[in-house]
């Protein structure tokens, strides 16, 4: 494993490009940022607006939102600042959901005056979803990633809604793309593409189970062909930027509920206390998992240093939250035995070597080639 050198981004991130200096695409691509002129950008969103812009009574966009600071952060541009009409969309799990994550949701629609759909897929099935996926492929969301994508584009077409608000463009953000692009019909399309219905089938889930993965067919495409949009193309998107927005409008944090082991944060991914275990799995398969990610973050945005970011990488990213785990287990019928038992197909034999039941780290956390960088 080797690290960027500018802000120690991993290489095993599935899809990352680091360029000859061994810096990564999302630090290049966060560079671009000093040069766009965003006043110019936000004047573009301004005018897409203005040309979807409804005051008859009908929604104008469609805001698949998850209750967090970047929900938050997207239906205060488009509806505070350009008076849109939004719809909004959540597309709910069957974990434990966090007391700020039940505030964060009612928030949304009581701060923002906004109607909100609530979908919950059936609760059986996300059991059997996530228990095939997590035992199958080690990615326990597998399927309600897929429904996040489907589920809000079907309901925009189906209520002749025109216009799609995502916020994040994370590939672009993560440094898996170098392609920055207002419009996200062609991540949707290759999302659709890309879901295997044969694989839920073969694993016991019937078709009549499937309606909230099964993409749009394209008759119903072309009808109303909703604009899916990425907010972070027009306005300049930072985790912290949409934090401290958020909590204008009423955004609260963990502070006061959950200190989460391997956190450096209380502000992310806070809407349930098992979703963070879907985040873990990366520790076993590519080495790293979200210290690495947020402190890597943080330092393209000059709020952490190097040799900071280096000790709470080597500190806290190997950690799994333990009352995240319980739910984990409590809601999908594991014991933790199981679950160590299932996590130990997916330790990836090229970072880690097993001894005494326990697997370890081949090398450091940095590689060797990071070592003695400022
Ligand atoms: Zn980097």
């Amino acid at each position: 494993m080797h690290r960027c050198k500018k802000c120690f981004m991993p290489d095993t991130r599935p899809g990352s490009i680091f360029d000859e200096e061994g810096v990564c695409r999302a630090c290049r691509n966060y560079e671009k940022r000093k040069s766009i002129d965003w006043d110019s950008r936000k004047k573009e969103l301004d005018e897409l607006c203005d040309k979807y812009r409804r005051d008859d009574g009908y929604y104008d966009c469609l805001i698949p939102v998850s209750g967090g600071k970047d929900s938050h952060r997207i239906v205060y541009e488009m509806k505070v600042l350009r008076g849109m009409n939004p719809l909004l969309i959540t597309i709910g799990d069957a974990f434990t959901q966090t007391q700020a994550g039940l505030r964060n949701y009612r928030n949304l629609g009581e701060t923002f005056n906004c109607d909100h759909i609530l979908f919950d897929l059936s609760i059986d099935l996300f059991k059997r979803v996530t228990r095939i996926a997590f035992e199958k492929t080690g990615e326990p969301l597998k399927f309600i990633e897929a429904a996040i994508y489907t589920v809000p584009i079907k309901m925009a077409i189906e209520l002749r809604i025109p216009l799609v608000s995502f916020g994040e463009n994370a590939a672009y953000e993560y440094g898996t793309t170098a392609d920055e692009n207002n419009s996200a019909n062609e991540t949707v399309k290759r999302i659709f593409d890309s879901i295997d219905v044969s694989f839920w089938q073969e694993n016991g889930v019937s078709m009549k189970e499937m309606n909230a993965i099964i993409p749009p067919i394209n008759d119903e495409f072309k009808a109303t062909n909703p604009l899916v949009i990425y907010l972070s193309y027009y306005v300049p998107w930072s985790s912290t930027a949409n934090l401290d927005i958020a909590k204008r409008y009423g955004f609260c944090d963990l502070a006061h509920e959950w200190i989460r082991e391997g956190y450096i944060e209380n502000f992310e991914q806070i809407d349930s206390f098992a979703y963070i275990i879907h985040l873990w799995m990366k520790y076993p398969k590519f080495g790293f998992q979200r210290t690495s990610d947020i402190a890597s973050r943080r330092v393209r945005e000059g709020l952490l240093g190097l040799p900071e970011a280096k000790k709470t990488i080597n500190e806290y990213d190997h950690m799994i939250d333990q009352r995240a785990l319980e739910d984990y287990c409590n809601t999908l019928g594991y014991s933790k035995k199981e679950f160590w038992d299932i996590v130990d197909k997916f330790w990836n034999p090229d970072l880690f070597e097993k001894a005494d039941c326990l697997w370890r780290r081949k090398e450091d956390v940095f590689g060797e080639d990071v070592e003695g960088q400022e």
